[in-house]
């Protein structure tokens, strides 16, 4: 009996919640837990939806939801015996629990490849004294046994070996039509332990199915007879479900299997279980979820199927999900749904991934499984030496290999930011050219005034000094889509995978973070592939500390005046202790980042391949067009607001532009911060020039050229080279207060002054995407975190420094 057929003001008993994970999930959490006593408050037939009182709330659910709540009348449940194998322990909210209480049978299908040890389990499970029985109305000869178990009764089916869920044969259609509409409460998935990566393929199927799934991993005695070990704790881990050992034909695991089962029902196991994801890669995983969008429209179809699995098997050409689609919409589920543009969407996502993968979609969907099951056992199984993982494993073996990977992994690396700063150099410099081109002819065109001033000095010059870095970001983005789809940087997550573990993260944020050295922005918004929210907090964090692009040019500036013996020394000595001081706050973040520590997940190893021209660019074009944005918006704002507090209040113009700025709103601050400054040995000139990097970190170098009397009109790029400049900094003395004649910079206060450029408050447009990313409190965190790790550590360096 089910909810939907219990009559308005009428009392009944949650028995179970049928149905997938999601769904059932959804529906506890309403309440409707087992035990659970629910009154129908208004059930008016054929309409949607009804209501129910389900302890102090009034709840409503559709009728497709009420038909999937097993349940039984009020009046039945009291008429029911109290047993002598009570003991206390089993229901959850029991109000009374009897004998024979049907919330005490557990529907147990055995899933798994042919020969893998099913039937031999089955017959060990009822010592030979099974039942067997036809069901009605299907032709498939289905045997059913029933254990008693601490109270338990345990129905255990056995279904026809099956190396796949689809349409293929006869056997997997049964078992699928099975699982979809007998809703067993537990799949029991027997897998052959000496075949694995086949035998797991299956239980991907389980995976996208959302379906409570414990692991019986047979044959585990000759697992062990080959010398290979798997670490099945740690797999149990990643895949979200309790895996027990066994040896069928010896009658072991097989109680252990049991109990597991029962504490998965309860929902009390020692492994919780956990929905996963098998990660297709950002294209597939688009196009799953454009279709899946189309599918939650209908919420009746969300009931009876997890939407993103019904998505992959549209994907993937299975006639019978066609089939099972149409029928759900010439019935009752009709409503609120468009058929003809589903089939439209799923048709030119199929095209796209032809198109793209030049293979047809079931191909692709079924390899991209291979590599979840490859980094699944990559990380959990140790095999004895000669034997070989197919498919990419040559190539694997290379650049995995504990000695070789890293070094090759660094290897790319360089190269890349090779490519990225070479090639890169060229369109930058056509882009400056062109901005001030741009500015010489607005400046002779509009009339003089702050109309002028704002256009040329405040948006232009804010706007043109970020937007000059494109090119390299363009070509980091490409090379960056390049490395991911062509399947390496899954690789070199891997290869990080353990390193990362030390500092509390996990492989995969070390895409975000190498990206953090060409801009941050993208970078922060990179997060988002990571699974785990404490992992992409953790990781938006400590971006910052790789510097940024933007920050070279600063160094360039200071280190060729001050350093002139070792330069590329000083500044590899810069982005290294930017790394440094990450790893040291991620260990202080590991240990006191309040955000609930997830699980592992499997790292997917995806074949390789050459990806399309057209979608490396589009790829990188998704990322590109985020920072123009970010450009467009927020730095262009902050460009203004700087140029507003060196611009007013408005002076007479005989002042030099110096003096102009000293007196500005901004000048102001650089002496109001002062007296905080000059314990790092700053002064009020590059208290202005940290203030307006704020905005963005090369306009340090700006505003330090206006300052120290270089020539205003010269670009970032050549102020670098400005020999005029240098000797200015060089020369600068304090000309008031106790330390009047001394000279205002040193190598010492230079290499302070770069280290807190290095590791202060993030640009205006990383905090930004740091707290559309990771909320507005993160961002908080992130800039008064930072500014205090700068001015502590520039200050250690100048106090140390001068005593030495
Ligand atoms: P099914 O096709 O999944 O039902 O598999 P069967 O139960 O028919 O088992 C296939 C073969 O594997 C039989 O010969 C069993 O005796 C053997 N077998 C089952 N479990 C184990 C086990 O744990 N270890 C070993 N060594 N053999 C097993
Ligand atoms: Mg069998």
């Amino acid at each position: 009996m089910n909810l939907e057929q219990i009559k308005t003001g009428e009392k009944c008993i949650v028995i179970k919640v049928h149905g997938h994970g999601g769904f059932r999930n959804r529906i506890i959490e309403l309440g409707f837990v087992r035990g659970q006593e629910v009154e129908v408050i208004k059930n008016a037939p054929m309409k949607d939806p009804i209501e129910y009182q389900v302890m102090d709330s009034r709840i409503s659910l559709r009728r497709s939801e009420s038909r999937q709540v097993e349940v039984m009348t009020l009046e039945d449940y009291n008429k029911l015996e109290i047993g002598n194998d009570f003991n206390g322990t089993i229901c959850i909210d029991c109000k009374k629990i009897k004998h024979n209480n049907p919330s005490k049978t557990i529907n147990v299908a055995l899933v798994g490849n042919p020969n893998c040890g099913k039937t031999t389990f089955y017959n060990k499970v009822t010592g030979g004294h099974e039942k067997v029985g036809n069901y009605a109305g299907v032709t498939v000869e289905q045997k059913i046994a029933t254990v008693y178990r601490n109270g338990y009764k345990i129905n255990i089916i056995d279904l026809p070996g099956t190396y796949s869920i689809t349409e293929y044969t006869k056997d997997e259609v049964y078992v699928r039509e099975y699982i979809t509409n007998s809703h067993p409460d537990i799949i029991l998935n027997v897998v052959d332990a000496t075949n694995l990566e086949r035998n797991l393929f299956l239980t991907t199927q389980l995976i996208d199915m959302n379906l409570k799934t414990v692991m019986s991993l047979n044959m585990y005695d000759e697992l062990s007879k080959t010398g290979t070990t798997l670490d099945y704790k740690s797999l149990e881990e990643m895949l979200g479900f309790p895996i027990i050992p066994t040896v069928a034909s010896k009658n072991e695991g097989i109680d252990q299997v049991l109990d597991a089962i029962i504490l998965s029902f309860e929902e009390r196991g020692a492994v919780v279980h956990r929905h996963i994801h098998v990660n297709y890669g950002t294209i597939i995983e688009s196009s799953i979820s454009k279709i899946k969008k189309e599918l939650d429209l209908n919420k009746d179809i969300k009931v009876k199927y997890h939407t993103r699995y019904l998505s992959i098997k549209l994907l993937e050409t299975d006639s019978k999900i066609d089939d099972i689609i149409q029928n759900l919409l010439s019935t009752e589920y009709r409503n609120e749904f468009n058929l003809e543009h589903l089939k439209s969407v799923v048709a030119t996502e199929k095209k796209n991934l032809e198109r793209e993968y030049k293979d047809d979609p079931r191909t692709i969907i079924t390899s991209a499984k291979y590599g979840f099951i490859r980094g699944a056992l990559a990380e959990t199984m140790k095999r004895k030496r000669n034997y070989r993982l197919e498919a990419s494993s040559e190539i694997d073996e290379i650049l995995t290999n504990k000695l070789l990977g890293i070094p090759i992994l660094l290897g790319f690396i360089w190269l890349m930011f090779q490519a990225t700063f070479t090639l890169g150099a060229y369109p930058a410099g056509w882009i400056e050219s062109g901005i001030s081109l741009l500015s010489e002819f607005l400046s002779s065109t509009i009339p003089e005034g702050i109309f002028r001033d704002l256009i040329v000095d405040g948006i232009i010059a804010g706007v043109g000094s970020v937007i000059v870095f494109l090119p390299n970001i363009v070509i980091l983005f490409l090379s960056m889509s390049f490395m991911e789809e062509s399947g390496y940087m899954a690789r070199a997550a891997f290869i990080m995978d353990k390193m990362m573990h030390n500092i509390g993260l996990h492989g995969k944020s070390f895409i975000p973070l190498l990206m953090g050295f060409g801009c941050n922005v993208p970078a922060i918004i990179s997060t988002r592939t990571l699974a785990s929210r404490k992992d992409r907090i953790m990781t938006m964090l400590l971006i910052p500390f790789m510097s940024c692009s933007a920050r070279l040019p600063v160094f360039i500036l200071l280190i060729s005046i001050f350093f002139t013996a070792n330069q590329g020394f000083v500044l590899l000595t810069l982005y290294a202790i930017g790394i440094l001081v990450a790893i040291i706050v991620a260990l202080i973040l590991k240990h006191t980042l309040k955000v609930k520590e997830e699980a592992p997940f499997v790292m997917e190893l995806p074949p390789y391949r050459l990806p399309t021209l057209r979608t490396i660019i589009s790829l990188a074009w998704d990322k590109v067009s985020q920072y123009l944005r970010k450009m467009g918006t927020t730095i262009l704002a902050f460009s203004v607001i700087i140029w507003a507090l060196g611009y007013f209040p408005v002076q007479k113009n005989d002042v030099s532009r110096v003096q102009k700025l000293e007196q500005s709103y901004i000048g102001q601050i650089g002496h109001f911060i002062e007296p905080v400054i000059s314990p790092l040995g700053f002064d009020w000139k590059m208290g202005i020039s940290l203030i307006s990097g704020i905005g963005a970190k090369e306009v340090v170098v700006s505003t330090l050229g206006v300052l120290y009397g270089g020539d205003e009109n010269l670009s970032a790029e050549d102020l670098v080279e400005s020999t005029h400049l240098k000797q200015n900094i060089q020369n600068e003395v304090y000309t008031k207060g106790e330390r009047v004649g001394e000279k205002v910079f040193s190598p010492l206060v230079a290499y302070g002054l770069m280290i807190f450029i290095l590791l202060y408050t993030p640009c205006i447009a990383v905090v930004a995407a740091i707290s559309k990313e990771g909320g507005v409190k993160w961002a908080i965190i992130s800039v008064f975190s930072s500014l205090f790790l700068a001015w502590f550590i520039s200050y250690l360096i100048y106090q140390i420094g001068n005593l030495i």
